[in-house]
C-alpha cells in the first residue's frame, strides 16, 4: 500500500525502507487471493494495522510484525521463513500475535472459561513482549473499523469483547487515542439507539462550539506569541462514548458537560505549561473548581496535563489542556511511546520494571484452583484504578486503588512483606490496613521477628500480596508438618520400645531419605506430618537397621573378650588422643595409680590397661599400632585392687600379725591364701585395695617389718 510506504519513507533510512518494502511484498504474496469481508483484497488489513503501529511511533520491527501478523495463521507461512527473512524478533512477535488469536484448547466449551483462557494468554503476552499486545490492539482497531461488513451476530460479539477487554487494555496502557476509537466503535454496535440519540443531541450546537474553538485558537496563538511562549495549538472534540458515560455516571444533561470541545496547547517545557496557563487565565474567566494540575498530580494512568475550563464568548464554556510534547505523546500513545525515542532502551527498562509485578503474579498460577480464578485475580489488579505512591527515596510505585501498606511492602520485595512490622505514611505511623492515597510516601519498618498474619488476607488488595501471604502460610505449615511428623514417629517408636534418637542415626536416615527420594530427613517428617507417608513405612526400615547394627556390635564385643577383664566406669585413666574409649583393667597385673602403665586396644574397641612391667606386656608390644598412651588422672578417689606375696618363716601368730598390721594401716583385706613349701617357708598371697603406689609401698614396708618375713613383693 502506497500510504504505509509513503508514511514511513521520511523517517526511515534507505536500508529500513527497503526492508519494509520487502515485508509489504511478502504480506501481499502470502495473502494473495484472500478477500476481506468487505470484498477488498486481504492485504489491505495488515497494511492498515502496520500503519497504525507506525503512527503510534513504534520501531520498525513492530511495524513489520504488524504487516505479517496474519501470515502464520492463514497462509501456511512458517516461523522459520519469517525468521530467515526478517529476523528472530519479528518472527517471535508474529508468533505471539498468532497465539493470542488462536482459539487454543478446543476442550474449553463455556464462554467464561474461553474468555479466561484468552485473558490468560493476553497477560502472558504482556509480560513477555508488550509490543505483541499493541499490534493486537491495532489489529482489533482495524477490524472494528471494518465491522459493518460482518453479520450482526459477529458485530455484537466483537463489539462486546472490544468494550470488555481491548478498550480497558488500551486505557490501562495509557493509549488514549486507541481507547477512544475502540470505545466509540463498540458503542455504535452495542447501543445503537443511545448512540444515535446522543449524536442528535450534540449536533445542533456543534457548529457554534467549533467556531468558538477556532476563534479561541487564534486569540491564544497571538497572546502566547506576544508572551514569548512557543506553542502548537489544536482542538479536539470529546469522544462520544465518554460523553455518554459521564451523562450516565453523573446523571447530568448535556449542557453540564463542559469539555465537549477542548483546546490543546502543546509547549516545550513544564515551566512553559504554567506560564501559558497564566496567560490564558488572564484572557477569559476560569470556571471555579475546574482547574486541575495533573502535572503535579498525574492521573492514575500517569496522564499529565494542566486542565482548565474557561467561559468563552457567549458564556459558552470550553476546556483548555496544556502539556509538553512528551506528555502529549504519552497521553495519546501511552505505553507505545516507550519505543518512540532514540534513547528507547532506558525507557524500555523502566517499562520492564513496571510490569515486573505482572510477571511475578503469573508465577503464582499454581495457587489458584482454576484458570478462571487465576485470571480473575490478575484482572482485578491489572484493570483496577491505581494509586501512585512513593518510596522514601522517591521511587513511584503504582498499586491498585484500595491497596494497603502490606500490598506496598510485597510489591517492593517478598522479604519486606514477610517481615513487615509497622508502616509510616508521610512520616506518621498508620495501621497496616490503611488505604493508600495518591502521593503518599510509604515507609515500611521491618523486623526479622515479624511475620505475616492471617488477618492480612482480609484487607490486602493485590493478588500478589494475597498469593505471597498464602504461600508463606503454606511454607509455615511445612514447619508444623515437620514437627507433627517427628512427634508421630517418636510415639510410634516408643510403642515398639525404641528411642527416636537411637533409630535416627545419620547412617539410617541417609538410607531412608534415599529410599523415598527426599533431600533430607525433614522432608520425611513433613511427609509424615501431612500424611504422604505412614509411620509404618518409615519406622520399620529404621528399626531394621538399628537391630542389624546392634547385633553386629554385640558380636564384635563378645569376640574381643579374650581374657578376664574387669570393667569400671570411672577407671581414673585417661587415654591420650581417644576421648571416648571404654577402659578396662587387665586382670593379670592390677596396676594402681602412679604405676607406670600402658594401654592396649582390644578387638572389642575397648582399651585394657596393663602395668608397664606386666609379664603379658612384652608380647602385646609386638602389636605396636594397638598400643596407646594412657595416664592416671590427677585426682583419684577410688581404690584399686592389688596382689602382694609375702615370703616368711612359718611361726605361730604370723597371720594374726599380718592382719593386725593391715588393720592398723586402714587396709581392707580382701583375700588371703597361704602355701607351704616342704621347708619351713610359707608363701602368703594377700589381696587388698589401695589408693596408689606410694601407699602400697608403705604397706609393703610395714609388712616387711613383721617378724619372720623375708621378702614382700607385688604381683604384676
Ligand atoms: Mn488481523
Amino acid at each position: 500500500m502506497k500510504k504505509l510506504l509513503a508514511a514511513c519513507k521520511a523517517s526511515y533510512s534507505q536500508e529500513e525502507y527497503e526492508r519494509l518494502k520487502r515485508a509489504v511484498e511478502f504480506a501481499k504474496n502470502a495473502h494473495a487471493g484472500q478477500l476481506r469481508e468487505s470484498g477488498e483484497p486481504y492485504h489491505i488489513h495488515p497494511e492498515a494495522v502496520a500503519l497504525s503501529v507506525f503512527d503510534m511511533g513504534m520501531d520498525e520491527n513492530s511495524v513489520i510484525a504488524g504487516l505479517l501478523h496474519d501470515t502464520l495463521e492463514d497462509c501456511g507461512v512458517s516461523y522459520s521463513t519469517i525468521k530467515e527473512m526478517f529476523g528472530e524478533e519479528v518472527a517471535s512477535m508474529v508468533d505471539g500475535v498468532t497465539k493470542l488469536t488462536k482459539s487454543g484448547n478446543v476442550n474449553i466449551t463455556s464462554r467464561e472459561d474461553r474468555q479466561a483462557e484468552n485473558l490468560r494468554k493476553m497477560f502472558i503476552a504482556i509480560a513477555k513482549d508488550v509490543r505483541v499486545v499493541i499490534i493486537k490492539l491495532a489489529d482489533r482497531l482495524h477490524n472494528m473499523q471494518t465491522l459493518e461488513y460482518c453479520d450482526p451476530e459477529k458485530r455484537y460479539r466483537k463489539a462486546k469483547e472490544t468494550m470488555e477487554v481491548y478498550a480497558p487494555l488500551a486505557h490501562r496502557f495509557g493509549m488514549g487515542v486507541m481507547k477512544c476509537e475502540l470505545e466509540d466503535l463498540s458503542f455504535e454496535y452495542l447501543h445503537p439507539d443511545e448512540c444515535r440519540r446522543l449524536k442528535e443531541e450534540i449536533e445542533p450546537q456543534q457548529e457554534e462550539r467549533m467556531n468558538l474553538l477556532a476563534n479561541a485558537m487564534q486569540t491564544i496563538t497571538k497572546q502566547l506569541a506576544e508572551a514569548g511562549i512557543e506553542a502548537e495549538i489544536g482542538g479536539r472534540r470529546k469522544h462520544l462514548y465518554s460523553i455518554y458515560k459521564k451523562m450516565v455516571k453523573q446523571n447530568v444533561t448535556i449542557d453540564k458537560i463542559y469539555d465537549m470541545v477542548a483546546l490543546r496547547v502543546i509547549v516545550h517545557t513544564v515551566n512553559d505549561c504554567y506560564a501559558a496557563l497564566g496567560v490564558i487565565h488572564s484572557m477569559w474567566p476560569p470556571m471555579p473548581g475546574r482547574f486541575k494540575d495533573y502535572i503535579a498530580m498525574p492521573k492514575t494512568n500517569n496522564y499529565r496535563s494542566l486542565h482548565t475550563t474557561l467561559f468563552g464568548d457567549n458564556k459558552m464554556p470550553f476546556e483548555v489542556q496544556i502539556r509538553t510534547l512528551e506528555m502529549h505523546k504519552a497521553a495519546e500513545y501511552g505505553i507505545a511511546a516507550h519505543w518512540m525515542y532514540k534513547e528507547g532502551r532506558q525507557r524500555q527498562d523502566e517499562l520492564d520494571s513496571k510490569l515486573a509485578w505482572l510477571r511475578e503474579a503469573l508465577e503464582y498460577e499454581s495457587l489458584a484452583d482454576t484458570t478462571r480464578e487465576f485470571v480473575e485475580n490478575i484482572r482485578k489488579d491489572f484493570f483496577s484504578d491505581f494509586v501512585f505512591v512513593l518510596t522514601p527515596t522517591g521511587e513511584i510505585i503504582d498499586l491498585p486503588a484500595g491497596s494497603t501498606p502490606v500490598d506496598f511492602a510485597y510489591r517492593i520485595h517478598t522479604d519486606v512483606g514477610n517481615h513487615t512490622q509497622h508502616a509510616k505514611v508521610n512520616g506518621s505511623m498508620v495501621k497496616l490496613d490503611y488505604k493508600l492515597k495518591n502521593h503518599d510516601v510509604v515507609d515500611i519498618i521491618t523486623s526479622q521477628q515479624a511475620a505475616p498474619r492471617r488477618d492480612w488476607l482480609n484487607f490486602v488488595k493485590t493478588q500478589q500480596a494475597k498469593a505471597k501471604v498464602k504461600n508463606w502460610f503454606k511454607k509455615a505449615n511445612r514447619d508444623e508438618n515437620i514437627m507433627r511428623g517427628r512427634e508421630m514417629l517418636a510415639d510410634a517408636a516408643k510403642r515398639q520400645g525404641h528411642q527416636l534418637a537411637d533409630i535416627t542415626k545419620s547412617d539410617y536416615v541417609e538410607e531412608m531419605v534415599k529410599r523415598y527420594n527426599f533431600s533430607n530427613m525433614d522432608d520425611v517428617y513433613a511427609a509424615l506430618g501431612y500424611g504422604g507417608l505412614t509411620t509404618k513405612q518409615v519406622l520399620h526400615p529404621l528399626i531394621e537397621q538399628f537391630r542389624k547394627e546392634k547385633k553386629e556390635r554385640e558380636l564384635a564385643e563378645r569376640f574381643s573378650k579374650g581374657e578376664e577383664q574387669k570393667s569400671n566406669d570411672c577407671t581414673g585413666i585417661r587415654v591420650l588422643g581417644e576421648e571416648n574409649m571404654a577402659v578396662r583393667f587387665a586382670g593379670c597385673c592390677s596396676p594402681v595409680p602412679n604405676d607406670a602403665i600402658i594401654g592396649y586396644i582390644t578387638r572389642g574397641r575397648g582399651v585394657s590397661i596393663h602395668h608397664a612391667e606386666c609379664k603379658n606386656v612384652k608380647h602385646l608390644l609386638e602389636d605396636a599400632e594397638r598400643i596407646v598412651t594412657v595416664e592416671w588422672m590427677a585426682e583419684q578417689t577410688q581404690k584399686y585392687p592389688v596382689n602382694v606375696i609375702l615370703v616368711s618363716h612359718e611361726r605361730v601368730g604370723l597371720l594374726m600379725d599380718i592382719t593386725q598390721t593391715l588393720m592398723s594401716m586402714n587396709v581392707n583385706l580382701m583375700g588371703i591364701s597361704a602355701k607351704k613349701d616342704d621347708s619351713e617357708v610359707v608363701n602368703i598371697q594377700l589381696s587388698f585395695e589401695v589408693k596408689n603406689s606410694e601407699y602400697l609401698n608403705s604397706i609393703m614396708r610395714g609388712l616387711g617389718k613383721i617378724e619372720g618375713v623375708e621378702r614382700v613383693s607385688r604381683v604384676v
